[in-house]
């Protein structure tokens, strides 16, 4: 049993559904750690994180689209 390290930054996987051509894509997006930061996908979602990205499909450059799914964070319990 050792100390758990803090990682520097908090990994997330976005996946994005483009709302023009439906191409799905992802997004690693990596957050800092401290106070407020989101440690799992709900807490992603509610945070103001995601009103900052900036969406631009490249096939069809539309710039909106869905959220279908995240991936990452902090696991506990394991
Ligand atoms: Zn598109």
């Amino acid at each position: 049993m050792g100390l758990a390290v803090p990682a520097a930054t908090a990994p997330f996987t976005l996946h994005l559904r483009c709302d023009n051509c439906m191409r799905e894509s992802t997004r690693d997006i990596r957050l800092p750690v401290g106070e407020g930061i989101p440690r799992d996908a709900d807490e992603l979602i509610e945070s103001a994180f995601l009103g900052d990205l900036k969406f631009n499909c490249r096939p069809c450059g539309s710039v909106i689209a869905q959220l279908v799914g995240i991936e990452g964070g902090y696991v506990y319990g394991y």
